[in-house]
């Protein structure tokens, strides 16, 4: 119980923090109201469940690091728990005759409290040796990052761990050295197992002593919360609410790295894609509160894996200390350059990102399905290729190329061949929609399909399997263009909308929209099945694994599963990891007769290729190593004698790697193996 002259000063501490609290938790979210779109808060009960399972469920954090996420988990829930230690010790601190009464329920908590407390030290020591004592790599950025220079170089990361580190170590350490007090002065309570422990060490200290030590052992463990607490927004600690906050406002998304259509229609609109700060969409300001620098998103960056300049977590860093170092300025409608106008005065190429970063990105998603707070770096970078596209005319001139070919002869390898050519040499007709209107499959050829040999091979191999499994299907033949995929990720927004807009119109004057659509590319795969819906056109669209395991399932296709070769499936990332198409391409292996070796990067933990976000179409980015032969020598370190992929720019990445290494392997798409077995 405290004292009166306590009570008083607890009670204008207190006062002081939710004032002070009010005036910095209102900085955030008058920063993030100057974002552009809006969060999200529709169906609200369903969105704040999101929340709650994403604060319990640490945002899936045990997928990668798996030693430190069970520490982190002790820390989280223990600091949860805590919320209620600090409420109840503040009553009973306040309000004379305040106890808890003497049942289980108390002897639980009692116990839960006791525990969580030793959890939270177990965890804030292995987090302070692992950064400060191992100096893990894994939470530093490599010097060809651009990262803000108070971040890196003057030690900000580090000192705002420490901070964090120092502030729970306090505060859980000074709790429970007072229930130590507490069980040495009133004996011993089995209910606080290691607060009992601590105790015998205090045992024989005068009463006064006693009761002192727990005077001051309150005042740390909970003023030292009424004294961080205005501090929280500029500490890396407020992920412990944004990120829940994060995952319960994000735009509802058809797959894991969805870009959002612009409007080329509203003529008020004066800027596309985000040159500053405040063009970035609010969900993406609060990503730069939540990011808790783990550098998770890093780690699975096949950018930043092959030593180029691209980190995403520098990304969300950077924005982050801009934000802090300008907190008053934003908040208050103001620029970090003094200028007036709704713009921070932060642009976003060369602060927080490179230029050559910026092109480096595949758009592979993965530092969107490591991150365990909801951020989603990849869009940012999306945004700013936009802004340099749309707005700058600033991109890699190879681009260039794609584009015009694109625009010129629909597809980015500007033949002007017939999309025929590929089914010439079958031994039987492909029908043209006109041809067999009653089809039930739109095969969707694509332009790899249409042009790149190896994969005309695979779209031969797929209308084979059709056409044995006897589903009636048709192609547009030279109706048929680019989806725009590469033209979106490249930031070519507009392009992307007119092939989008052209092809929708084909396609529902094929009857599409009242068919079935398969494709042997996941990007076409994507773009048509979950992204033309933002502009009218909605269609089933199905990866032709998908559609195989489905007829082997229903008996249409019969497979000789007797060849045991080993094989091994690298998961291409618009099927993985953005679409979550994992068990299909792995059935139809195994209806195929092969033993399946996995890489250690599998499903969605898939390691790029290299060739999406664009790079199919130029050449990639200064770094240590391409990240096709990353990935190849992977799949070649299983053992494995095929290399079965799914994904055109795959196999083109697969297999110029495979030459370059001397052909120890043999590069096929499942649809192609699956045809061997048939045979
Ligand atoms: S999308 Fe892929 S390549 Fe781009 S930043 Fe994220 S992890 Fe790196
Ligand atoms: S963006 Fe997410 S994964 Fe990346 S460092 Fe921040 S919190 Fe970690």
């Amino acid at each position: 119980m405290l004292t009166g002259i306590e009570k008083l000063l607890f009670g204008l501490l207190m006062l002081f923090s939710l004032v002070a609290s009010y005036y910095t938790f209102g900085q955030v979210v008058r920063i993030v109201l100057r974002g552009q779109g809006k969060l999200n808060f529709d169906h609200l009960p369903q969105r704040m469940m999101t929340g709650i399972v994403a604060l319990f469920g640490q945002g899936n954090i045990i997928k990668r690091r798996r030693l430190a996420s069970i520490f982190h988990w002790g820390v989280a829930w223990g600091f949860i728990f805590y919320f209620l230690v600090n409420f109840l010790d503040i009553l009973e601190a306040l309000i004379t005759g305040f106890h808890l009464p003497n049942n289980i329920i108390t002897n639980i908590y009692d116990l839960l409290a006791d525990l969580f407390s030793v959890a939270v030290l177990a965890g804030i020591i292995f987090f302070l040796v692992r950064r400060f004592g191992v100096q893990d790599k894994a939470l530093k950025i490599r010097e060809n990052v651009l990262v803000h220079p108070k971040a890196r170089d003057q030690g900000g990361i580090n000192r705002d761990s420490l901070i964090v580190i120092v502030f729970i170590f306090l505060h859980v350490g000074s709790r429970l050295l007072g229930s130590a007090f507490i069980n040495a002065s009133e004996g011993p309570n089995p209910w606080e197992p290691f607060a009992s422990l601590i105790s015998r060490g205090l045992v024989g200290l005068p009463e006064s002593a006693l009761t002192a030590g727990w005077h001051i052992t309150f005042w740390v463990a909970v003023g030292l919360v009424l004294l961080f607490l205005p501090y929280f927004p500029y500490t890396k600690h407020f992920h412990l609410m944004v990120g829940p906050f994060n995952f319960m406002t994000n735009t509802e998304r058809t797959y894991l790295g969805q870009l959002f259509t612009l409007n080329f229609e509203d003529e008020s609109i004066e800027q596309f894609g985000a040159a500053d700060l405040f063009d970035l969409p609010q969900s993406q300001l609060v990503d730069a509160f939540a990011c808790i620098m783990c550098n998770r998103c890093q780690e699975a960056c096949p950018a930043y894996n092959t030593g180029k300049e691209l980190s995403p977590a520098a990304i969300e860093v950077n924005k982050r200390y801009y934000i802090r170092e300008n907190m008053a300025a934003l908040a208050n409608g103001g620029s970090i350059n003094g200028e007036t106008g709704n713009g921070s005065g932060l642009m976003l190429l060369d602060t927080i990102i490179s230029e050559s970063a910026l092109w480096a990105c595949t758009a592979c998603g993965a530092c969107i399905e490591a991150c365990p707070v909801g951020n989603a770096p990849m869009l940012d970078i999306m945004d700013i290729r936009r802004d340099q596209v749309l707005m700058a005319s600033a991109f890699p001139d190879q681009l260039k190329v794609a584009f015009v070919g694109m625009e010129r002869t629909g597809n980015p390898w500007q033949s002007k061949e017939s999309r025929m050519e590929w089914a010439t040499s079958l031994p039987f007709e492909v029908p043209l929609v006109d041809e067999n209107p009653d089809y039930e499959y739109l095969l969707w050829v694509g332009c790899a399909g249409a042009f790149n040999p190896d994969s005309q091979e695979v779209v031969r191999a797929v209308a084979t399997i059709l056409h044995e499994a006897e589903v009636s299907f048709a192609v547009l033949g030279d109706a048929e263009t680019c989806t725009g995929d590469s033209a979106r990720r490249a930031g070519n927004e507009y392009l992307y909308y007119e092939m989008a807009m052209g092809n929708i119109e084909t396609l529902n004057a094929a009857g599409a929209n009242q068919k079935k659509i398969v494709t042997s590319c996941p990007h076409c795969f994507t773009t048509i099945g979950k992204e033309y819906g933002e502009l009218g056109g909605h269609y089933k669209v199905f990866h032709h694994t998908q559609l195989i395991a489905d007829l082997v399932g229903k008996g249409k296709l019969h497979l000789n599963g007797k060849s045991l070769e080993k094989v091994t499936f690298h998961d291409p990332c618009y099927l993985g990891r953005h679409n979550g198409v994992l068990a299909e391409p792995r059935t139809a292996l195994a209806q195929a007769g092969m033993t399946l070796l996995e890489m250690d990067r599998n499903q969605k933990n898939s390691f790029c290729c290299g060739a999406g976000g664009a790079q199919m179409w130029k050449e990639e980015e200064h770094g240590t190593e391409a990240v096709s032969m990353n990935r190849f020598k992977e799949a070649h370190h299983t053992g494995a004698e095929t290399l079965a992929v799914g994904c055109p720019f795959c196999m083109t990445m697969m297999k110029d790697a495979n030459r370059e290494e001397g052909d120890p392997m043999k590069v096929k798409d499942v649809a192609q193996i699956v045809v061997e077995a048939m045979r």
